[in-house]
């Protein structure tokens, strides 16, 4: 089954590797990718179409990713939104859950393949 992911970082050196990354994790499973820059993009894209798996940066311009997640946590859009910030902190991931995120990795160059696997693996994508 195809499964749709929308990127959304303000870095197109980490859209362009979180898409090179993921059809490496996923094999054969085809895979639809969306891009975002910034969070108005990304709330546009969200609020008319449905992903499967959403990676997050929380900053970025126009709205950060904080600003998203509050976002949709207030239209009640609900969505598998995994965080990925170079900024770990127990309070970021503290706050970035209870506004709905499912998930939450560090953003390491180049991304680290079995953090990835793992975070997928815990809200049962892979
Ligand atoms: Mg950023």
């Amino acid at each position: 089954m195809t499964l749709s992911v929308l990127l959304v970082d303000d870095s197109k050196f980490v859209r362009k590797g979180i898409s090179k990354e993921l059809p490496i994790i996923f094999g054969d499973r085809e895979l639809i990718f969306s891009e975002a820059c910034n969070g108005n993009e990304a709330l546009e894209l969200l609020y008319s179409t449905s992903y499967d798996i959403v990676f997050l940066d929380l900053t970025m311009p126009e709205k950060n990713g904080y600003e998203v997640l509050q976002e949709l946590k207030e239209k009640g859009i609900k969505a598998n939104i995994i965080v990925l910030t170079a900024d770990i902190q127990p309070e970021s991931e503290r706050i970035v859950r209870s506004l709905g995120a499912v998930g939450y990795m560090e953003k390491q160059r180049p991304l680290n393949r079995e953090a990835l696997m793992k975070v997928l693996q815990e809200i049962n994508l892979l």
